[in-house]
């Protein structure tokens, strides 16, 4: 969900619409950079990966990739 703003984490965004993620950076599973774009607005945040992001779709997104 958007929202952070200016700062991961700052929660000052009042978007709050649907992120997806649309890349990935990094080879290790638990240390990744995720790119989430916006649905609504199209801002692009890019986060370390979380414990509660979907494993499953972080995957299938580095196997598009390569
Ligand atoms: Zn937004």
């Amino acid at each position: 969900m958007h929202v952070d703003e200016r700062l991961p984490g700052d929660r000052a965004s009042l978007c709050t619409a649907l992120m997806t993620a649309i890349r990935t950076e990094g080879t290790d599973p638990d240390r990744l950079i995720l790119t989430h774009k916006c649905t609504a607005c199209g801002k692009i945040q890019r986060n370390k990966v979380a414990q509660d992001d979907n494993r499953d779709a972080i995957f299938s997104l580095m196997k598009r990739k390569s």
